[in-house]
């Protein structure tokens, strides 16, 4: 199996391809020109393309399945090298703009969820991609793919940017080493240019990570992924809750480098009769009380098998309510692609569950 030459930072390619602005060369082909064979990079000598060639694969996914939403969104399952699958979201955030003469105001925004494991190792209760266990990390290349791909895929000019969120399936913050790479090969101007301030990282909740990963000092954005406020039904959803706990999580907020202008976000995945209840939405706004923060309440999106419930719209709105009334941002998550299963893990649960129904017949 070859390597995928998305594994590399530019200061990497540097090293192993002198003279220097030969790196610069072929982070220009691969992520701006998006080519597909290195023999289409024009200006690098006959003799490295062959090099290049005969060592790297430039992708190291294919695609092999893309459900597309009413909404705009599309919904990717790639398969790596060693065939294992992992899921990448397409989400339309703004559509384009045009005057009355036809003329384009504003291009449409975009952002790309990734993925960062294939499985999961944190197990918890709600969450389909935990069910399946935990397989591998993946590779820098693996995740920056994603993005390359759903670039290509939809005719993204390369100087259109996308915005990434690391919501796919897998804990980013158990991949800190692949995960930091990831976020500096995108944010290369030669290459995506996607500062840092774009990209958002979701973490269950691993307080000694998220520590870590302020002090590498990276500049992205941090979600977390809170969904109960007391320890003892954090711990029902998310086992990890045990050794990590929410005064853990908040601590470690508190000390992590926000850009001034940004806010920390909580995702609060609001299930029936478990954590939609006023009490709660209480005890939130104090735990939340002197960081800069906003909420996101996700509707939980039931799969076959599960007990967990869809809560009630209107228990939505009222929990909403309640912390904008005292002063807390609070969004709910526009169920995006809900028709096409949103919530990472889902697409390939199907695949899988297929496969396991033909190795039996
Ligand atoms: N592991 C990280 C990264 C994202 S997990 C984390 O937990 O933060 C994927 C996201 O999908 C999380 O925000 C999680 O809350 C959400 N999710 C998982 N199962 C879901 C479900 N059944 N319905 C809706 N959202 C779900
Ligand atoms: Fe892992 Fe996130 Fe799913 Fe929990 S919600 S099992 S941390 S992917």
């Amino acid at each position: 199996m070859k390597p995928s030459i998305l594994d590399y930072t530019q200061e990497e390619l540097e090293r192993l391809f002198p003279p220097k602005f030969r790196a610069k060369q072929i982070y220009n082909w691969v992520y701006q020109h998006h080519i597909s064979d290195f023999m289409q990079m024009e200006n690098v000598p006959k003799k490295l393309r062959e090099e290049l060639q005969s060592r790297f694969v430039i992708s190291p996914l294919k695609t092999v399945q893309k459900q597309k939403s009413i909404d705009g969104s599309i919904k990717y399952l790639f398969e790596l090298q060693d065939g294992h699958t992992v899921e990448a979201v397409l989400l339309k955030m703004k559509d384009a703009v045009y005057d009355e003469n036809g003329e384009l105001l504003h291009h449409p925004k975009f952002t790309v969820c990734v993925s960062s494991q294939v499985g999961c190792k944190v197990g918890c209760a709600f969450c389909l991609t935990a069910k399946g266990g935990f397989v591998r990390n993946l590779t820098a290349g693996e995740i920056v793919g994603q993005v390359l791909e759903i670039k290509k895929d939809n005719d993204i000019a390369s100087n259109r940017r996308v915005n990434i969120v690391y919501m796919g399936m897998g804990e980013p913050l158990d991949n800190l080493d692949n995960l930091s790479k990831s976020i500096a090969i995108f944010a290369n101007e030669n290459g995506l240019s996607i500062s840092p301030k774009r990209q958002t990282v979701s973490t269950s909740g691993i307080s000694s990570k998220i520590k870590k990963l302020g002090e590498m000092e990276l500049g992205v954005q941090l979600a977390i992924s809170l969904h109960a406020v007391d320890d003892a039904l954090r711990e029902e959803l998310i086992p990890m809750n045990k050794a990590y706990n929410i005064a853990s999580i908040i601590d470690a907020v508190k000390a992590f480098p926000v850009n001034t202008r940004k806010r920390v976000m909580f995702e609060y995945l609001v299930i029936k009769d478990v954590n939609d209840d006023i009490a709660s939405a209480k005890k939130l706004l104090k735990l939340l009380q002197g960081i800069k923060s906003k909420v996101n309440l996700i509707y939980f999106n039931p799969y076959p098998g599960t007990t967990f419930q869809r809560p009630e719209p209107e228990k939505m709105k009222a929990f909403q309510d309640y912390l904008l009334n005292r002063g807390l941002l609070c969004t709910i998550r526009e169920s995006k692609g809900l028709d096409i299963s949103a919530a990472c893990g889902q697409l390939r649960e199907q695949e899988l569950a297929e496969e396991r129904r033909e190795s039996v017949s």
